[in-house]
């Protein structure tokens, strides 16, 4: 962290002028880089490159949004987004390497190799990404944008972001801040606040409650209460979105490196259901670890991410279905009488088919799903010649490591875990030996005809 983030994460030593003043929306307040301190390296150069470009082509440009709001937190921005008075066919012309994209309204890419600015011209009204309807500007009755393409001034760009940290400009030209909504001061107050009404924006567009949960989540923020406050009772506008959207939202929250956090955040507003409505509806049944399964889950996730390790979308998906799909293996069992194979793939369509309604979860993330799931009730057996086999399936990994997190939720898997860490560090002389030991102990598999008495937890 640098010494100016460090003034600016901190309340107690940040300007009076700036904290003390919140000016009405729309009006300007300009921060110079003395005041704002972003040291000039940080500035991502093909971003800056865009900018450049599109001055000297006589265009106002600036650097916006995430980026801006991350830099001055002392942060990494995750990508750089760029807003500008040209429009999307006026700036394609600058840039050779640029390309339009999207119906609704459009976007301009400029890639760098693998970098990619996204170009997008000044708009007024707000954001809805999703329905393409065809109008322009259209608004149903329930509040909702139904589509809107209007350019705009930038003043009018600002009004129609989310958030106010989110709506802060950094102006090429001189190197200071632009700011419109009072975004500045609610940085330094770490302050989550919506730009406007925040009943109506979030009628306009419900994903913004799951935005505010992770912004709180990710930048460690409050919400304001003003903004809060409508939250709870607007959460089931949330069942209108597309899931292929909220897909995307429940990576952005959960795979993010804040999990837990965003977990946390979305259960004080009751949002966690929309996204996983089988794992919601397990979480406070007594009969299931699914609350400590979620828990391990995602402190798992972090931790990862943290240490620079790859997650996988159908990893976490797996792990967070796993209860509602072994309850509907267990009733399969029962009710049906089915092999224990076909009833796992049964109750695997089944959860899978409940799941995508909220989130639609690609066929690239859902069938290494099944396979880690299928695993589930192959890895307890290991006797003879079968460890050898399963240790080299492509989902051996991911289904131990769901073993694990069973048990460490308070399933038991009589050592099952321990098993195959075991196994896995064994040289080849041991693991043999651990095969020969195994075969002795196999049980035939006896069919249960009575029914099943869930897993009763044993946690805190
Ligand atoms: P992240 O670090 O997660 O990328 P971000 O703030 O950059 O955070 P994006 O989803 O990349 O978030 O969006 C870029 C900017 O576009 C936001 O900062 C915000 O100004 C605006 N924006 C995005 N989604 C919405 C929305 N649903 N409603 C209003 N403004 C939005
Ligand atoms: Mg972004």
């Amino acid at each position: 962290m640098t010494s100016s983030t460090e003034k600016l994460t901190n309340t107690a030593t940040a300007p009076e002028s700036l904290t003390a003043e919140y000016l009405p929306l729309g009006q300007k307040r300009i921060i110079p880089e003395s005041e704002h301190q972003i040291p000039r390296q940080r500035l991502d150069d093909n971003a800056m490159k865009v900018v450049y470009r599109l001055h000297d082509a006589g265009y106002d440009s600036f650097l916006v949004g995430g980026c801006i709001r991350d830099l001055l937190l002392g942060e990494k921005p995750k990508d750089f987004d760029v807003a500008t008075s040209a429009h999307p066919e006026e700036a394609v012309e600058l840039f050779h390497r640029g390309r339009l994209i999207g119906r609704r309204f459009k976007l301009l890419h400029v890639r760098f190799g693998r970098e990619l600015i996204e170009v997008a011209t000044f708009r007024a009204g707000h954001d809805s990404e999703d329905n393409d309807d065809g109008e322009q500007g259209r608004q149903a009755a329930s509040g909702l944008i139904l589509r809107d393409n209007v350019y705009g001034t930038i003043e009018e760009d600002a009004l129609r972001r989310d958030f106010t940290v989110n709506a802060l400009y950094y102006c090429a030209k001189d190197y200071s801040i632009y700011d419109f909504a009072n975004g500045y001061p609610d940085l330094q107050k770490k302050i989550i606040r919506m730009i406007g009404d925040p009943e109506q924006r979030f009628r306009e567009d419900p994903v913004r409650m799951l935005r505010a949960a992770r912004f709180a989540a990710k930048l460690g923020f409050e919400i304001d209460a003003e903004t809060a406050k409508p939250i709870h009772q607007l959460s089931s506008l949330l069942a209108r979105i597309a899931p292929a959207r909220l897909f995307d939202e429940s990576l952005k929250l959960l795979q993010s490196g804040y999990g837990a956090a965003a977990f946390r955040q979305m259960q004080r507003f009751d949002l966690f259901r929309y996204l996983f409505p089988l794992t919601h509806a397990q979480l406070d049944d007594s009969e299931w670890p699914t609350a400590t399964l979620v828990q391990h889950v995602l402190k798992n996730t972090d931790r990862r991410l943290e240490q620079g390790k790859s997650v996988t979308p159908a990893f976490m998906f797996a792990a967070l279905l796993w209860y509602p799909l072994y309850e509907r293996y267990l009733q399969l069992l029962d009710d049906e009488d089915m092999p224990p194979l076909q009833a796992l793939h049964e109750a695997a369509n089944q959860v899978l088919s409940a799941q995508v309604k909220a989130t639609a979860i690609p066929r690239r993330f859902s069938a290494p799903m099944r396979e880690i799931w299928e695993l589930q009730l192959r890895l307890p057996r290991y006797h003879g010649k079968r460890a050898e086999q399963l240790i080299t399936h492509p989902r051996f990994r991911a289904a131990y490591d769901l073993i694990l997190l069973r048990e460490s939720s308070g399933e038991d898997l009589k050592g099952l875990g321990k098993w195959w860490t075991d196994y896995q560090q064994a040289n080849d002389s041991q693991r043999h030996g651990m095969q020969r030991n195994s075969a002795t102990d196999e049980q035939p598999q006896k069919r249960r005809r009575k029914r099943r008495k869930p897993i009763t937890r044993s946690h805190d």
